[in-house]
């Protein structure tokens, strides 16, 4: 027995490589790192292919080891060359997605460390810093103490964990989901219907509220719908409001909306995956009040979902959502096992794992602490600031080219099209975005409202400044001559 275990941890201690290995390894992959870094400003936003490449499937995973050139060489030949790359600052595309260095060199501590951030008996540090970057988010929306929240893996589990707290909260109990009533625009994010469904509320009636030219909730409409249905019986229990549509970009009335639910006792949500940050940004607008002016309100609301890799330009894989009912959100969510029994007693930390579903999970806050405290505040606050300014300047240039444009930008996603002298509008616009998507340095994506086609620019790439707003304008100008002509 002993030597056959003996034989066995020989070859399992390949597993703990050398301090040279170490070194090799990390070399090459920090090589490959600052390599890719260094050619982003010459590589394309998007490389469209008929078939995506299959180069990886020629490396199949056949249980042999391999050299750390050979699989670098791989992901070298075939990732960045395919699609889109969100770490662009051309990417001007859906909501853009950040990357920003620090991001990586958190996720490498928290992986080598591997600390345990799901209970405060096993990880009490890694838990406390997930709540300290908590508490500061909640005190960023003017949450009072003692709101908390959880860290997510983005927007889309962050909505779903404030919607069961809110249905347990509001004791929205399986007979009472078809009477059940919960509010939205046409606008929201597709991710909110789908934890609706996963969340058991898919039975529910989801009313969609009326909007007003800018694509924000009309706050007088949902008075009137939450009045009629609590006179005919029913029970009206959430409203999800945007900070920032992911389409748009608009910003639904929130203090109007808050009225609204404190009046009714119903959970007031509001998701401000992509636009939450930009509580940060000191800019006026052009009506007299400032960016700030348009969050208020958000104080007033029971949960609000914020994407760091969104907002602060972090890489994927972080988003937040923030709970001032902190038992609330911890009736929905916690359990105990029989085996858990020595985590029990007295704690100074909320235990992630009690407010969300994942019990095992990656120490993800240490990828924003480390750039939040390496940084500070400031480069954050300039970029974002930089974002809505290139949006607007985009905005007023786009005009200078002939374009009919959308509704002012609240933040940082404007739409505009093309109409041309003859022919159809909606045709010569998806052509025209063809033609940005053809040649590459920049990339957009389009929408359709009304049936109307629109494409959109949205911006918040830290890496987007004006070369990159400058270019597409330039590409845009090409793309409307030479379709004018054809
Ligand atoms: C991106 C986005 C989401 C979804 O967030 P993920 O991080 O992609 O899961 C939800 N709501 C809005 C408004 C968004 O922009």
């Amino acid at each position: 027995m002993r030597n056959r275990i003996l034989k066995l941890e020989k070859a399992s201690e390949q597993l703990e490589p050398s301090p040279s290995q170490r070194n090799d390894w990390a070399a090459a992959v920090q090589d490959y790192a600052h390599d890719y870094v260094d050619s982003l400003p010459n590589r394309k936003a998007y490389v469209k292919r008929d078939t995506p490449s299959t180069g990886l499937l020629e490396l199949p995973l056949d249980g042999q080891p391999k050299p750390m050139e050979q699989l670098l060489g791989v992901l070298k030949e075939n990732l960045p060359n395919d699609g889109l790359n969100p770490a662009s600052g051309g990417h001007l595309g859906y909501i853009p997605g950040g990357g920003i260095y620090p991001t990586a060199l958190g996720d490498y501590l928290a992986a080598v460390t591997n600390e345990y951030a799901g209970i405060f008996f096993g990880g009490p540090n890694a838990v406390r810093m997930e709540n300290m970057l908590l508490r500061w988010m909640c005190d960023l929306m003017g949450y009072p103490k003692g709101s908390l929240g959880n860290l997510t893996s983005g927007g889309s589990i962050a909505n779903l964990i404030a919607f069961v707290a809110a249905r347990d909260s509001k004791k929205i109990t399986t007979d009472k989901v078809k009477n059940s009533v919960i509010y939205l625009t046409g606008q929201v994010h597709h991710c909110v219907h789908k934890a609706i469904r996963i969340g058991g509320m898919g039975e529910a009636m989801v009313r969609n509220v009326p909007m007003d030219g800018q694509f924000r909730m009309d706050a007088n409409a949902l008075a009137e719908m939450v009045d009629k249905d609590v006179a005919d019986g029913l029970y009206p229990f959430l409203v999800v409001a945007s900070a920032g549509t992911t389409d748009t970009g608009a910003m639904d009335p929130l203090n109007a909306v808050a009225d609204i639910c404190e009046k009714h006792n119903l959970w007031f949500h509001v998701d401000a995956a992509y636009g939450g940050f930009f509580i940060l940004a000191d800019v006026d607008n052009p009506d007299g009040t400032t960016i700030k002016d348009t969050f208020k309100g958000i104080e007033r609301s029971d949960s609000v979902a914020i994407d760091p890799h969104k907002g602060l330009f972090l890489s994927y894989g972080l988003g937040a959502i923030l709970i001032k009912d902190i038992k609330a959100q911890m009736e929905s969510h916690y359990y105990r096992a029989s085996y858990m029994q020595d985590t029990l007693g007295a704690t100074e930390e909320y235990n992630p794992a009690d407010l969300s579903p994942e019990l095992t999970k990656h120490w993800r806050g240490v990828r924003m602490w480390l750039p939040l405290q390496l940084y500070g505040i400031a480069p954050f606050k300039a970029a974002l600031e930089e974002k809505i300014l290139l949006t607007r300047y985009f905005y007023d240039e786009i005009q200078k080219l002939g374009f009919e444009v959308g509704p002012f930008p609240d933040l940082s996603v404007a739409t505009y099209r093309f109409v041309p002298k003859q022919g159809d509008t909606n045709d010569f616009n998806a052509r025209l975005l063809e033609h940005v998507q053809t040649d590459g340095r920049i990339f957009v994506s389009s929408t359709t409202i009304d049936g109307v086609y629109w494409i959109r620019i949205a911006i918040l790439c830290f890496r987007t400044h004006l070369r990159e707003v400058d270019m597409l304008l330039e590409i845009f100008k090409e793309g409307v001559e030479k379709l004018v002509q054809s």
